[in-house]
């Protein structure tokens, strides 16, 4: 069960919501699959996604969207094709699967890849993230798409003392979901911020408190600041004059 919607909690989501997507329009990485939105260009950069790095990923999108430019031609394609395409970028059931969906999708939805989460996460390899990403960068559905960095963000920011089990997971989905903004267009570049956050900002490795824009709506930020503060009090009491 969700807590309860109070006014600070709403005022505080508003917060980070409006800091993040200010941050994302000055800071926010050019990325090829971010100038489409094409559904099988953002399709392949997600399944890319999934285990690469972004730099990694950067390099070989363009060569295998060169050699398969549209789902009907990667559908027709030589298994064998399919997987020198994707040489480099390892584990390669994503690419035997990628195949599968696109022949699934000639097959049973008329060559077009569907627009609803549901739908999508009945396709080969589409689990909820993929199905979430791909319906809110491809469609403009205002539906959330948390993958770890998206969730280590919500995490620290609105629950920090959450179990890493499925209910907690859960609770970050439905937090994901109540943060997005109602217009499309704003619903994409909120889900891609918090991404940015968690690849930039927010690492698993480090939280860069200090430099983030939402440290103020931010609980694990607000406490870190808390601490900050009442140190450097406590210094000062102990050497006055210093
Ligand atoms: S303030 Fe710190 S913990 Fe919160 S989102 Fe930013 S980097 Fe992460």
């Amino acid at each position: 069960m969700p807590p309860k919607s109070t006014p600070r909690r709403i005022a505080r989501a508003a917060r980070f919501r409006s800091k993040l997507l200010a941050w994302f329009r000055r800071h926010g990485r050019d990325l090829p699959w971010r100038r489409t939105r094409d559904p099988y260009r953002i399709l392949v950069s997600e399944v890319m996604l999934q285990q690469t790095q972004v730099a990694r990923v950067s390099e070989y999108y363009p060569r295998f969207l060169a050699a398969f430019p549209t789902l009907d031609r990667l559908a027709a394609a030589r298994p064998q094709r399919v997987r020198e395409a994707w040489d480099g970028l390892g584990y390669y059931r994503r690419a035997a699967n990628l195949q599968r969906l696109a022949r699934e999708v000639e097959r049973n939805h008329g060559g077009r890849l569907p627009s609803e989460p549901e739908a999508l996460r009945a396709l080969p390899g589409v689990g909820r993230y993929t199905a979430g990403a791909i319906a809110s960068f491809a469609f403009g559905k205002a539906v959330p798409a948390v993958d770890t960095n998206v969730s280590r963000v919500i995490r620290r920011a609105f629950h920090p003392r959450l179990p890493g089990n499925g209910q907690g997971e859960q609770r970050v989905w439905l937090t994901a979901a109540a943060l997005l903004p109602r217009r499309a267009r704003d619903a994409w570049a909120f889900n891609q911020a918090v991404m940015e956050l968690g690849a930039l900002v927010c690492t698993a490795r480090v939280a860069h408190c200090g430099g983030c824009p939402v440290r103020g709506a931010c609980l694990t930020g607000s406490r870190r600041s808390a601490q900050q503060r009442s140190s450097k009090q406590r210094d000062e009491g102990q050497h006055p004059g210093q």
